[in-house]
């Protein structure tokens, strides 16, 4: 059974259709990424997803259960964008505040020593700085032992540090068996962190795969730059189906093409005693499939 199962979900707010038709499920012990350019309908589905919002068609199943099953809370940690608390109200009030809401909480103050904030305890919402900020509402969403984490745009607005170390946080999460749905528009992130993703575009889901089959998946072309240590006849990389272009650079040899196009080349080579020295791949990465699946730049910072 999935842990998450969304099919041809939509949902409109007159007349813009935020979500159009998006179907996929999420397996147990999975970091699964939502990726998409904004106003793709990610928040959307997200918010379906916790419960928040209702269907106009189309079925959502959490833990088999309709998303808006009261016992979901119990099971469903969510961690939404923008999910202010008061400014005046410390990280200690907070932690209580959110325990007393369920039956069998974690022991918090072991939870914010690993999440870093064990000496914050008395500060204020307002005095936290944005990294602490989202370390504390991840710390909320886990609270009460959840099988599910649902963490939507986690790290914008970090500094790069920040981010890296709430993907080590991401990742602790998934290691203790937690199911983990991340929206985000980073590519790195979606490429570090994510078992498998899902692009979403004018709501619909227009690829799903792995961080390296979406790569993989768009041809993106590749360029191999080397020097061969013996005279090589051209024709060998041109009969390639894999090899688009050979091009010479005085002793070096770019080729240009795309699938598995490094294995392609390395095994003629070698089947005919040619050394490839200072050998160099240029390879696509999820930026790329994100344009070419999408037609539009992917934003890396904010
Ligand atoms: P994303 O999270 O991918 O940026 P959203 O799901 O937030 O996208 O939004 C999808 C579309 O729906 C956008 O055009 C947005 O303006 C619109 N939208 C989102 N929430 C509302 C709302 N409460 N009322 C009206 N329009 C909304």
């Amino acid at each position: 059974m999935p842990i998450i199962d969304v099919r041809n979900f939509r949902k409109e707010y007159g007349p813009t259709v935020a979500a159009a038709d998006v179907t996929f499920s999420v397996e147990r012990g999975e970091i699964f990424g939502i990726l998409g350019p904004n106003g793709a309908g990610k928040s959307t589905t997200v918010e379906a997803i916790a419960g928040l919002r209702r269907a106009d068609s189309g079925s959502i199943e959490v833990l088999g259960r309709d998303p808006a099953d009261p016992e979901l809370r119990r099971l469903v940690g969510v961690q939404l964008q923008e999910s202010a608390l008061p400014d005046r109200m410390t990280v200690r009030e907070a932690l209580e505040l959110f325990s007393a809401f369920y039956p069998d909480p974690v022991d918090w103050p072991e939870l914010v020593r690993e999440l870093g904030l064990g000496d914050k305890l008395k500060t204020r919402y307002a005095k936290l700085s944005g990294g602490q900020k989202q370390r504390l509402s991840i710390a909320l969403a886990l609270i009460g032992r959840p099988e599910v984490a649902i963490l939507d745009e986690l790290t914008t607005g970090l500094d790069p540090q920040s981010r890296r170390d709430t993907w080590d946080l991401i990742a602790g999460i998934r290691d203790r068996g937690v199911t983990v749905l991340l929206v985000t528009h980073f590519m790195e992130e979606a490429e570090r962190l994510c078992d498998r993703i899902a692009v979403i575009d004018h709501g619909a889901v227009i690829a799903l795969d792995t961080p390296a089959g979406l790569v993989e998946r768009v041809a993106v072309e590749q360029r191999i730059r080397f020097r061969p240590s013996a005279p090589l006849d051209e024709k060998l990389l041109t009969a390639l189906p894999e090899v688009r272009e050979v091009r010479r650079h005085g002793p070096a040899v770019e080729v240009v093409g795309t699938g598995a196009l490094l294995q392609a080349v390395t095994s003629v080579l070698a089947s005919h005693q040619i050394v490839a020295a200072g050998l160099r791949l240029e390879q696509a990465t999820l930026d790329d499939a994100f344009v070419q699946l999408t037609g539009r730049p992917a934003r890396t910072e904010d």
